[in-house]
């Protein structure tokens, strides 16, 4: 997965657009009956502070807009991330552009989190529907590869190809779906069929 996110270019969207962030270290604890997400702990290093991985998602809204890092809600500092290698050239390319605002986003964004963590965060897997969040992201890569690159480009809009792309996407996006629900809650599902089987 780590591998992953740094070879796909696609993912570079995710994490310079939507702040979407993969920590650098990540702890697996060995126990079958909890799904990945509540095996999942994130250390600070800064603090050594081991953090839940449910402390980032869309439910505590904390799973996007981690353009700085992961933050840690003990020390107030950041957590260190991968970065994508294609996020990593475009960075590199346009840094004369960011790098004299960088600092004052941060601070910003710094304190942004610190409002954000100050409310208490649910740490309960949080409900994926496969189908929407699939398609959703299909729509998302969509608007992206064969309506948005196309037009930086300057390239001529072909209609077969937008209409065979809008297909593509929509099934990728439900692939992406589909592993995404059995990669993340596989051991959920095991779990509430073992209890299912207990009570019958
Ligand atoms: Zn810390």
């Amino acid at each position: 997965m780590m591998l992953h996110w740094i070879l796909n270019p696609g993912l570079a969207i995710n994490e310079l657009i939507l702040g979407q962030r993969v920590p650098k270290v990540t702890l697996i604890e060995k126990d079958s009956k909890k799904n990945l997400a509540e095996k999942c702990f994130i250390p600070c290093p800064h603090c050594d502070t081991i953090h839940s991985s449910l402390k980032w998602t869309p439910q505590n809204k904390t799973a996007f807009k981690n353009w700085f890092g992961l933050y840690c809600d003990n020390c107030g500092q950041t957590i260190p991330c991968l970065t994508n290698l294609t996020s990593y050239i475009l960075l590199g390319l346009t840094l004369p552009l960011w790098i004299w605002f960088k600092k004052g986003w941060k601070q910003k964004w710094l304190l942004t989190q610190k409002e954000k963590f100050s409310k208490p965060l649910t740490l309960t897997t949080p409900e994926y529907n496969w189908v929407t969040q699939g398609l959703s992201w299909g729509f998302f890569m969509y608007v992206f590869t064969e309506i948005l690159f196309p037009l930086i480009d300057s390239e001529k809009y072909n209609y077969y190809k937008l209409g065979f792309g809008l297909i593509y996407w929509s099934l990728a996006g439900l692939g992406f779906g589909y592993v995404m629900k059995k990669l993340l809650f596989r051991q959920t599902n095991k779990q509430s069929q073992d209890k299912t089987q207990q009570a019958t």
